[in-house]
This record gives structure tokens, C-alpha cells and sequence, in this order.
């Protein structure tokens, strides 16, 4: 799209002054919690150019949380959640957690534990979830698809541990970012975290960002990495896992090229494969999923919101 790039610039600058200007109200009207009576100093922080581009927080189950954690020295403390270490980024001299929200997560209390170094024990700190009702969409595919035979099973059951170890890389360098490019132009759906049904069953909620291009269209990464999987996966087909450090780990399903292999290092912006419809999908599309901790998380909380959201017709499946 001719000009849209300066478009999308300036409109990840505004994206991030009312994320940063929203955590300043959530702060002061207490959402978030923090182990220190004082309110930190760390809102204002936010909107300078030097701090890391963050994603916008939406404390819903498949949302993102940012925690400020007080800690008495210059360490960064090593953060949990569940059983997952947490991205912990520093942000004008106090450090922030950047929480991923299961999908399964129950509203109500959740709870990060935050282990600093100088001490034994550990402090929980807690932070509010608030239910999010999403949609519901229908699908058709092949049955095969739906209902697996035997062998396709026992295949997804092999499959499954490889995806898992990918999305819960956690590599000690962290992002220079948290905020990412649009893998591929075209019209994002926001069917992130909707109940889908396929040829009438129900089946696990989409755990991504769907976005309608036509096959062979080029994928690039999302932000600096290091491919840490490429593979052939019944659902999801040809995909593509980049590590972006400290578990922010993004995916890219149903490509009909593989560019890269794994342990290459690549930037921002830079090729590593082609739209396609391999795996379980109605249509050529990327499937984009970002994960934080081991979960698949909205990926739209860490682009420029494009006007008008869509659910688009579009509706590739995996
Ligand atoms: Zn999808």
C-alpha cells in the first residue's frame, strides 16, 4: 500500500503514548498491584522516547500485564508465572514484568512471583484478570481435518512437543522491543482468542492473528531473532518459530516457502517465507502467533491498531 508505511510509523507512535497515557490512569486508579504502597514513578517513564517500546496491556485472559516490580537493588529480579519465567524489562530505572495472560486463565486474582537474588524467599505480587467474552466462528474443512484418522493423531501427538518446546523458549537476552512489525500487509482478522468450530465440532480457541495475503506473498520477521524451529506440522504446515529473547517467541504458520533454517539470526522486516495454505486451512493466509511465558497471547496488543478493526470475511483456519 503506497504511503502506508509513514502512516503506520506515526501511528505506532500515537498507539504508544495512549498505552503509555492508559497504564498512567490504570496506575493511579490502582490496577495495578504492586508488592510497594508508593506508586512508582515508572508511567511518565513510559512515554519517553528511551524506554522500550511496549505492548499495550489488556488484563484479559490471552491479554498482556505489565507489573512494575519493586526491587531494592539494580538486579533484574527473575519473575514466574505458573511454572514460566516472565520478560522482565527495565524501564526507566524500575523493572517491569511483561506477563503473557493464558487463554485458559480464570478472571480474578493472578499471581506472578517475583525471586530476587539477594534473597532466599519470594514475593508474590498480584494483578487483576477481567473476563473478555470472545466470539465464536465456524469453519469448514476437509472432515479429515476434523475428525483424524489414527495415523494423522498419532502425527499431531508427535508434533505437539516439538511446538511446545519452541513457544517456551526462554533465552536470557531480551528484546530490544516489544513492539512488532505486521509480518505480511493484508487485512488482519481479530479472531485472536474466538471459539472455533469446525464443521460443527468444537475445537480449541485460535490462538493468533490471522491475516489474509495471497499465496507467495513474502513473510517477513516480526522483530530482530533467531529462528529457532522450522518444520511441517499437520495443523499449522509449513511454519517458522523465531525467538526474540526472554520468551517472546512469535510463529508463522501455513507458509508455502521456508526461508530460513534453523539458528540463523535475522532482523526485523527480513524474509522467511511465503504465504500459503499448507496445513489445516480454508485459504492462503499467514497465521501469526506471538507467545510470552509459553503462552499464545493477542498479537494485535503488540502492532499499530489499524483503522477499522476487522473480523473480515477472511477465514483461514489453523
Ligand atoms: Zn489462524
Amino acid at each position: 500500500m503506497p504511503g502506508g508505511g509513514t502512516q503506520l510509523t506515526q501511528g505506532a507512535r500515537r498507539a504508544l503514548r495512549r498505552a503509555a497515557r492508559r497504564a498512567v490512569l490504570a496506575l493511579l486508579s490502582g490496577a495495578f498491584v504492586t508488592s510497594g504502597a508508593a506508586v512508582p514513578d515508572l508511567p511518565a517513564a513510559l512515554d519517553s522516547p528511551a524506554a522500550p517500546l511496549l505492548p499495550q496491556q489488556e488484563l484479559v485472559p490471552g491479554g498482556v500485564a505489565l507489573v512494575t516490580l519493586d526491587t531494592p537493588d539494580g538486579r533484574a529480579p527473575r519473575a514466574t508465572f505458573g511454572e514460566q519465567r516472565v520478560l522482565v524489562v527495565r524501564v526507566q530505572g524500575k523493572w517491569l514484568a511483561v506477563v503473557g495472560i493464558p487463554l485458559s486463565q480464570a478472571p480474578g486474582h493472578a499471581q506472578l512471583r517475583v525471586h530476587e537474588g539477594t534473597s532466599a524467599a519470594d514475593t508474590a505480587v498480584d494483578f487483576e484478570v477481567t473476563d473478555k467474552q470472545y466470539s465464536v466462528q465456524r469453519l469448514t474443512v476437509a472432515p479429515r481435518q476434523v475428525n483424524l484418522s489414527a495415523k494423522d493423531l498419532a502425527r499431531v501427538t508427535r508434533e505437539r512437543p516439538r511446538i511446545l518446546r519452541a513457544i517456551g523458549t526462554f533465552s536470557e537476552s531480551a528484546p530490544g522491543t516489544l513492539r512488532l512489525v505486521q509480518p505480511v500487509p493484508g487485512i488482519r482478522s481479530s479472531s485472536y482468542g474466538s471459539r472455533r468450530i469446525f464443521n460443527d465440532e468444537a475445537r480449541s480457541p485460535h490462538s493468533g492473528m490471522d491475516i489474509a495475503a495471497a499465496t507467495g506473498t513474502p513473510v517477513v520477521a516480526a522483530a530482530d531473532g533467531r529462528v529457532l524451529d522450522t518444520g511441517r506440522y499437520f495443523f499449522n504446515g509449513n511454519t517458522v518459530f523465531l525467538d526474540h529473547g526472554a520468551g517472546l517467541v512469535s510463529m508463522y504458520c501455513h507458509l508455502s516457502v521456508i526461508a530460513v533454517k534453523p539458528g540463523e539470526q535475522v532482523k526485523a522486516g527480513a524474509l522467511i517465507g511465503k504465504v500459503g495454505s499448507t496445513g489445516r486451512a480454508t485459504g492462503p493466509h499467514l497465521h501469526f502467533g506471538v507467545a510470552l511465558n509459553a503462552t499464545f497471547v493477542d498479537p494485535a496488543l503488540f502492532m499499530a491498531p489499524l483503522a477499522p478493526p476487522t473480523d473480515a470475511s477472511h477465514d483461514g483456519s489453523g
